[in-house]
């Protein structure tokens, strides 16, 4: 017998919980408790009612891109590298719970609350911004953050224009780039696109020197 579908992880349950703002204007909501109750939920848990286990189906894409957006890297310390080669001495993700060498932080943009996550979390969990400052982010341009948000709050538009859908309207049709290869927000299929994987791992190389 196939082992049962995870139909939210741990460290998506964490993720819920901690974007607030996010799960009070969602129907995310509405499973506030039984999230807090149960750390996982998979298809035949049994505590699982027929019609919550479908609003989970049906809505689980929406809220992992709702909640992405309540999420930035701090700008102040957007990433720390654990100076230690142990990984005993490694801090753990705080949504996989992971030990990591490399360090992201990032903020909650409502309460302002920081966590700190692994370099495959921020790929999972956080918006199509936030992954473009972490592939930026390095040591060579350490204050990324803070010159995309110094240029954002000059010219608000720059965010729209670089990452809201639909891609790059103002193009021309025939240059517009085909949607499949335009990962979108959260796309369950993008976690492994080669070019991030490749680019994560230049930034870790050049972290590493
Ligand atoms: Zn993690």
């Amino acid at each position: 017998m196939p082992a049962a579908t995870t139909l939210i992880t741990p460290a998506e349950n964490r993720f819920f919980l901690l974007s607030e703002r996010a799960r009070r204007r969602t129907t995310l909501q509405q499973i506030s408790a039984l999230l807090r109750a149960h750390v996982t939920v998979k298809a035949d848990s049994d505590f699982l009612k027929p019609t919550v286990r479908n609003l989970i189906l049906q809505d689980h894409g929406q809220w992992l891109t709702d909640c992405s957006h309540e999420w930035q890297l701090l700008a102040s310390l957007p990433y720390v590298v654990n100076p230690s080669e142990s990984r005993q001495a490694w801090h753990h993700c705080e949504l996989c719970h992971k030990p990591v060498r490399y360090e992201y932080h990032v903020q909650n943009k409502q309460n302002h609350r920081e966590l700190i996550v692994g370099s495959e979390c921020v790929k999972k969990f956080m918006n199509a911004e936030t992954r473009y400052l972490m592939v930026i982010t390095t040591e060579d341009n350490f204050y990324a953050v803070a010159q995309y948000q110094t240029l954002t709050t000059a010219v608000p538009t720059v965010p729209t224009i670089m990452f809201a859908q639909p891609w790059l309207p103002q193009l021309p049709a025939e240059r517009v780039p085909p949607s499949a290869q335009v990962a979108t927000d959260n796309d369950p299929n993008r976690h492994d696109v080669p070019k991030t994987s490749h680019q994560a791992t230049t930034i870790a190389g050049t972290k590493a020197r």
